[in-house]
């Protein structure tokens, strides 16, 4: 049975995969031929195997139409935050990843266009052509109205903390649109142990991965040099808030001791940044104690929902979230206003 809308707040899916036929054409091809164990992994299996989950998420990723508002309706939904899915352009070379996000991104805009009440999106760009990139994030944040920018992880094994990336940082700050770190597979210097066990995946290697990602942009110094820039994680964070402690105490002791030249020291403590520059959603985690958790030690202004569709697809989910244990005005914040006041929705 469809679940019904909620008479005191909306749902809204702040990190929902899309992906056009013309660029999964271009993944099915460039499969085996980048050196790249993880993007031969991830999109081996969804382009060609026939199982249910992959044919599942397959087509549903290509629909921005009716098949999605049902889908969207079944559960809840009530508006969607749309992004190219993994690795988005990021497995192109560099001048292909720009004129593709450029194109992903208009067809993106036009969709939203169509279902303003239902889909509003965040744009795609190539990292490798960092003032191209921003250009692109630029173009679309002001021209196409969309709410942010969003990567995924590594660029060919490139990780945004190198400043010659940071353009991508100051647009995002300057626009005043959050950046949205989502995971893809670990690059291949990082893979053999985690595929030699299955273990690449959404399962665990992408929390890894994006983790990592994520703490070397902190550790490298981006929120001193960007204070007022806000980005967004999934999957509660990819583990970094039951980190945090940790984070503080190690990193302190470590760069105070002065033992690796990349770890100088920071104007504000790791978890510091997590609390006022990131924000967490709940992509593919339909677990009460890991939101309340993040909720607790973040912020409840920092928490919003995610399903992570079409990979998660579990009307299930939203009936946990829906019922926990936590305040109305909570409970609001982390289904509606939270992602409202981020994406200016
Ligand atoms: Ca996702």
């Amino acid at each position: 049975m469809a679940i019904a809308k909620n008479p005191d707040y909306k749902r809204i899916a702040t990190e929902e995969a899309w992906a056009p036929t013309h660029i999964i054409e271009r993944f099915q091809k460039l499969v085996g031929t980048i050196g790249d164990p993880g993007f031969d992994s991830l999109w081996g299996f969804y382009s060609t195997s026939p199982s249910q989950r992959a044919q599942q998420v397959f087509a549903r990723l290509q629909d921005l139409g009716e098949r999605r508002l049902a889908d969207m309706d079944a559960c809840g939904i009530d508006v969607a935050v749309l992004s190219l899915t993994s690795p988005g352009v990021q497995c192109f070379d560099a001048a292909t990843a720009t004129s593709l996000a450029r194109v992903a991104n208009d067809e993106l805009a036009e969709a939203c266009r169509q279902r303003p009440d239902r889909f509003a999106a965040v744009a795609s760009f190539g990292p490798l052509e960092p003032a191209n990139a921003a250009k692109e994030i630029e173009r679309a944040v002001s021209q196409l109205g969309m709410k942010g920018a969003i990567f995924n992880s590594h660029t060919h094994g490139q990780y945004l903390s190198d400043p010659k990336f940071w353009d991508i940082f100051a647009v995002c700050e300057q626009l005043q649109v959050p950046l949205y770190l989502h995971p893809q597979t670990p690059p291949p210097a990082m893979i053999k142990p985690f595929l030699e066990a299955g273990l690449d995946g959404a399962v665990f290697g992408f929390g890894v991965e994006t983790g990592l990602h994520m703490l070397r942009i902190l550790t490298s110094g981006v929120f001193d040099r960007f204070p007022k820039l806000q980005m967004c994680i999934g999957h509660m964070g990819e583990a970094l808030p039951y980190w945090m402690y940790r984070l503080d105490y190690m990193h302190g002791v470590t760069v105070r001791s002065k033992r690796y030249e990349c770890l100088q020291p920071l104007q504000r403590r790791i978890s510091d940044y997590l609390k006022e520059n990131v924000y967490v959603t709940s992509s593919g985690y339909g677990w009460e104690p890991a939101i309340r958790f993040a909720q607790q030690e973040l912020g409840v202004d920092r928490v919003l929902y995610a399903m992570d569709y079409p990979y998660e697809y579990e009307a299930d989910e939203v009936r946990a979230l829906d019922s926990m244990n936590i305040p109305l005005a909570d409970k609001k914040k982390f289904f509606q206003t939270n992602a409202e006041r981020i994406f200016r929705l």
